[in-house]
Order: structure tokens, then C-alpha cells, then sequence
């Protein structure tokens, strides 16, 4: 199966919902970073979470990044999302190894520590909108609602989930994002907590095979649901060579020239995907040409 998120309404229009399964992008995610097990369900979470939050913006160009830092040893985390669905992310420290929370559940929060997280949407204004908040818990989903209700003022519910094989590769990877529009009464509101709070996990509902279409259907079936889009998805980063020339003629011809002479060669590396990218000394003094 592909990767794709669903954008839907419900109740109608009192309702929006998302929903995403990024079984293969959360794969590639592990595969380039040789990622743990609980660095990969942390990675996973925040990219599944980070596509649902991209479609949200509205213009093509516009950019979507999330930011965890923690005091665990994980340390960090960053993705970053396209209104497209091309996601991107890596995390500081791949190889770190916590203690299950229980027979099989992976800790996310105790490799996350305590630590905020910064939600920011560059939409082609002078300065993008940042919105940070301090973790309440950790776990991604529960912090994520926690930014919507506080932050942009939507009492919202986020369910995320990865499931991850012995052999440490992804099996499943989805969630789910749920939101109240300004215009919902009362009584929608609490007929839609009450399905919330008896709503699965969403590992545990990926693990019965749900689809989004049957995450939404389950939660938003009694509320006249109605899928508007859907839109594939998958890991995507656009660094290439001549970005990181232009990255390199950015650093201006002294920088430049101190490199060329001191370590006759330079290698950059793209954290989001792992690519290194050399360059000897006659391509430096070829660069340091277009340098000021
Ligand atoms: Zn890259």
C-alpha cells in the first residue's frame, strides 16, 4: 500500500480530520538514519504528524517545520512538510536505546525527556509564524494537542502510532488528526470526546489493519463524514549539489578561501538525509569565483 493522507469534514463542516498511513516514508526515514526502534517511533510520529500539518497550509511554496528539543537522550528531532506531503526529518541521536515502557511498548517519552516543541510555518511573509510550547508529555500526539488547544486557540485530538518489527523495520505507521472549527455547538463537542475516549490506540488500530479511511470512519462515521481529498505521500529532500555550491559561495570568499587552504577540500553533509557531498580543491577555487 502507498503512502496518504486523507483530509475529511464532518458534522457539517463543524468538523476537519486527517488521517495518514507512512509505513514507507517512516521506512525510508529508518533506513537512511539506521535509527533504533524508539528513535524510529519518535521520527515516525513527528513525520506522520508533520504531513497532516503541511496539507493544513495553503500555499504551494509553504513550508512546515517541527522541532522537538529534549533533555533525554534522544535529544532532538526534526521534520519538516510540504503542502504537498514530501516530508523530511532526522533525529540527533539515532542510536539511542531506553528501557520499554511496558512488554513491548517502546518509551518515546523517556528517550524525549523534558523540552519544548516549536511549531513553525514559513507562508511567504517577512517572518514565519513560530509557535513554541513546553512538552506535557513527551509522547508527540498528546504535546501536539496540547500546541493546537493553546497555541491556535483549536480544541483538536491527535492519535499517532508506529509499529516496529522485531528485526527493527517499520510494520505500520499512521495517525490521525481531529479538529473542532470555531462554528461546532456544544453537543458536537462532547458527542466527539466521548467517541475520542473510546477510540483505540492507533498502534492498536494499525495493527488490526485500518486504514485512514477506517481511523475516520470509526471516529467520524455518526458525524456525516465526508472524504474531500486524498493525496499520496512520501520521504522527499531537496538538497542537491548545486544547493550546497550555493550554500558554499554563501559563506563569501575569505571563509572560502581560509578552507581551500587549510583542508584543500571540503565535505558538507545533509542531516535530513544522510548525503555527503564532497569537494576537491580545483572545485573550491571554482566556487570561490562566484564568492564576494
Ligand atoms: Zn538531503
Amino acid at each position: 500500500m502507498e503512502d496518504y493522507i486523507i483530509r475529511a469534514t464532518a458534522a457539517d463542516g463543524a468538523i476537519r480530520a486527517f488521517a495518514v498511513t507512512s509505513k514507507n516514508t517512516v521506512e525510508t526515514a529508518r533506513s537512511l538514519h539506521n535509527t533504533s526502534p524508539v528513535a524510529t517511533a519518535a521520527l515516525g510520529r513527528l513525520l506522520s504528524a508533520a504531513a497532516m500539518m503541511g496539507i493544513m497550509l495553503k500555499g504551494e511554496k509553504d513550508l512546515l517545520t517541527l522541532q522537538i528539543r529534549g533533555d533525554g537522550p534522544l535529544q532532538g528531532i526534526v521534520v519538516s512538510a510540504d503542502s504537498e506531503a514530501n516530508v523530511k526529518g532526522y533525529v540527533f541521536n539515532p542510536y539511542v536505546e531506553v528501557p520499554d515502557k511496558y512488554e513491548g511498548k517502546l518509551d518515546v517519552s523517556k528517550a524525549i525527556g523534558n523540552g519544548n516543541i516549536s511549531v513553525i510555518k514559513d507562508i511567504g511573509l517577512k517572518e514565519p509564524y513560530c509557535g513554541q510550547i513546553e512538552l506535557v508529555s513527551g509522547e508527540i500526539a498528546e504535546d501536539l494537542t496540547y500546541y493546537f488547544a493553546k497555541s491556535e486557540q483549536t480544541p483538536s485530538a491527535v492519535g499517532l502510532g508506529v509499529l516496529i518489527d522485531r528485526d527493527t523495520t517499520v510494520m505500520a505507521s499512521g495517525g490521525f488528526i481531529i479538529q473542532l472549527m470555531p462554528d461546532a455547538d456544544d453537543e458536537i463537542a462532547e458527542k466527539l470526546e466521548e467517541k475520542i475516549n473510546r477510540t483505540p490506540y492507533v498502534t492498536t488500530l494499525l495493527d488490526m489493519g485500518y486504514t485512514p479511511e477506517d481511523i475516520l470512519k470509526l471516529i467520524l462515521g455518526d458525524f456525516n463524514l465526508e472524504i474531500n481529498e486524498k493525496k499520496e505521500m512520501r520521504f522527499y529532500c531537496n538538497c542537491s549539489r548545486s544547493r550546497v555550491e550555493k550554500a558554499l559561495i554563501s559563506l563569501g570568499k575569505d571563509e572560502l578561501t581560509k578552507i581551500i587552504e587549510e583542508d584543500k577540500k571540503a565535505q558538507l553533509h545533509c542531516h535530513f538525509c544522510n548525503k555527503e557531498y564532497n569537494f576537491n580543491e580545483d572545485e573550491l577555487r571554482e566556487i570561490l569565483k562566484s564568492a564576494l
